[in-house]
Formats: C-alpha cells, structure tokens, sequence
C-alpha cells in the first residue's frame, strides 16, 4: 500500500499557513513524523483523516482519493486522536461490544468472541471488566487501539500517542503498533527522535508547514 501526498496545502481563516505544499509518499510499515510544536503534524494528519478539508493538493491511498471519498477512507481508517475522551462507567468490554454492534457486527457469539481477541491483542483481556474510568493512560490508549482495529484498518494515524506513558507503558504500546506496521500503514507523529529511529523505516520532519528532510532514519542520523 502506498500513501501519496502531493502539494498539500492549508490556511485556517485566521491566516495562518499550516500547510505549505507538502510531498510525502508513505508505504506500508511505521512511518514517524516529527517536528516542533506548531509544525503542522496534526493538520496533516487530520486531514488525512479526512477530518479538515485541505485548500489544494491531493493524497492518494493506492486508487483511493481521500480527499473525494471520504466514506470509503473512514472504513479503513483508524485514528487515534492525541487525547480522546472514554466513557468512564462501562467497562472496556462492553463498550467494544457496543461499538461492534454499530459496525455491524449483529451475532452476540461473534461480538463476543472478536471483543474478547481484540482485547487480549492489546493486553486487556484480564481488565475487561473494570470500568474505563480506572484505566491507566496507557491502558486507554490501548484500549483505543483496540477500538480503532474494530474495522480492520489499512491506514492507522496515532497522533503524538505516549504523552505521560511510563517508560514501560511506552514500550508495550510501541509493540503493539510495531506489530501492526507489519501489513498497514501506521503514522506515528512524536516528540521523540529515538522512538522514530527505533520503530520506523521512514520518517519526515515537519518544520513551519514543510517538509525538511524524508528518508530513513538511520541514514539520516549518520549524516549528522
Ligand atoms: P503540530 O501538530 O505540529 O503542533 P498543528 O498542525 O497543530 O501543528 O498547527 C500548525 C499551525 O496551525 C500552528 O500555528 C497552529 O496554531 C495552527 N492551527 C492549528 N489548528 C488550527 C485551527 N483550527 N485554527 C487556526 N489555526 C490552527
Ligand atoms: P496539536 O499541537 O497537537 O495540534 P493544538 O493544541 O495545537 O494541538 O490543537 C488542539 C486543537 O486546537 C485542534 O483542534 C486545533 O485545530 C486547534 N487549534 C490549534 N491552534 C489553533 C489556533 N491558533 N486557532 C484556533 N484553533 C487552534
């Protein structure tokens, strides 16, 4: 699978220029973006989310062009916000079954049984009865995992993912996503230079809406 970016362009109505004609081609496996604050990572991301509109430019998923067909994208989407919000009095298991039941999936067995493989993918099968609310940051980020693997997706966006993780929380959910690289695109936008090193094979840094450097990662950090 192959993500093409080409000349990408946006400006919010206050006039600033988030994105200054971004080139990006990214293929199946972890992709790292990194950049300061402000750089424009999260306007990329979202609108390759399909969650703003770009002013110019195209991204192409292989045949698929996102920026028209938005439905089809968000079936193969899974998105992974910076900080997103959980129900705090359910239980990670029920709401999966719920969120299953409005994807479609009508037989109790199979929910019960596609719930139960998600969580122990993620490593919360032994919590799946505790409320939400007592989760962990780094439990509700995996539980968002598993949540956006419910629709089976091809294209996964983990938006600056390990802000107030612990070093061992950091590690298990880069497993996790490491795992998914192997046949999804997965973009990982972060602060952090080595985490990009260690589990990607292709990076970009994002600097004021452009793109300063693209390659691998290791070779780059050769060169300095
Ligand atoms: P990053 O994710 O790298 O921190 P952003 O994409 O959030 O960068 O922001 C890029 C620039 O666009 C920043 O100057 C930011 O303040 C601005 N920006 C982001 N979202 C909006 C918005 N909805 N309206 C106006 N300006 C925005
Ligand atoms: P990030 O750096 O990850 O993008 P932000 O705090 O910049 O996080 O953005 C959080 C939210 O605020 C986003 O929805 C973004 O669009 C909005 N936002 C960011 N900068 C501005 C801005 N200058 N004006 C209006 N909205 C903004």
């Amino acid at each position: 699978m192959k993500l093409t970016i080409r000349n990408l362009q946006k400006t919010y109505p206050n006039g600033v220029q988030a994105l200054k004609g971004i080139n990006l081609i990214i293929e199946t496996g972890m992709f790292g973006l990194l950049g300061p604050n402000g750089a424009g990572k999260s306007s990329l991301m979202r609108t390759i989310a399909t969650l703003q509109e770009a002013d110019a430019g195209s991204i192409f998923l292989d045949e698929l062009d996102v920026l028209k067909d938005k439905a089809e994208v968000r079936k193969i989407l899974g998105y992974l916000p910076q900080e997103f919000g959980v129900y705090p009095k359910i239980s990670s298991e029920l709401m999966l079954d719920h969120i299953a039941q409005l994807k479609g999936i009508l037989n109790a067995n199979e929910r019960k049984q596609t719930v139960a493989a998600l969580l122990d993918r993620v490593n919360l099968y032994n919590d799946r009865k505790k409320h939400l609310g007592t989760f962990s940051g780094g439990m509700k980020q995996r539980f968002g995992i598993a949540q956006a693997l419910l629709a089976n997706p091809k294209l996964i966006i983990v938006d600056e993912p390990t802000a107030g993780l612990d070093p061992a929380e950091r590690n298990r959910f880069y497993n996790l996503l490491s795992e998914l690289g192997e046949n999804t695109i997965v973009i990982l936008s972060t602060h952090i230079v080595e985490d990009v090193r260690t589990l990607c094979s292709d990076f970009a840094i994002i600097c004021k809406g452009e793109v300063l450097r693209n390659g691998n990662p290791d070779e780059a950090v050769k060169e300095l």
